[in-house]
């Protein structure tokens, strides 16, 4: 508010300086209002893309479901996914997981993700494994 009455006398003095006859003097005031106004433009555009940001995180964080293991992002009635649990919960990046026969595998940290399996899968899976260490977590 302060600003605005200040940058109002400004115009007002530009036009009493035009009106006695200082035309230079005129010139040299809008000059300085008009990069003050770029100014202010340019600082208004940021403040709307870090506002942007938050609501895009926040949006992010409602629409993000883990399954105890992995995220998964909900989308319209669509579930894409599922994201590493280690990349988001550290950097806040949603890293997609490579699927393979056992288990899902994350190439932005490394890190592995056994698939849940059920019955025979379940201990087939086991078997299959047996002997080679798989990390659930990775430092
Ligand atoms: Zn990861």
């Amino acid at each position: 508010m302060a600003l605005d009455m200040v940058k109002g006398m400004e115009f007002k003095q530009v036009l009493e300086l035009i009106q006695s006859g200082k035309p230079e003097q005129a010139r040299a005031l809008l000059a300085q209002l008009q990069e003050s106004f770029l100014n202010l433009c340019q600082e208004n555009e940021n403040l709307r893309r870090q506002m942007d940001e938050v609501t895009q995180i926040l949006n992010l964080a409602e629409s993000v479901e883990f399954d105890g293991q992995k995220y998964w992002l909900n989308e319209q009635f669509r579930k894409k996914g599922p994201y590493c649990q280690v990349c988001y919960d550290r950097d806040a990046l949603l890293v997609r997981l490579q699927e393979h026969d056992k288990h899902w595998h994350c190439q932005g940290c490394g890190n592995l993700y056994l698939k849940r399996a059920q019955g025979m899968e379940r201990k087939q899976g086991l078997r299959a494994v047996q002997g080679k260490t798989i990390p659930l977590f990775v430092d």
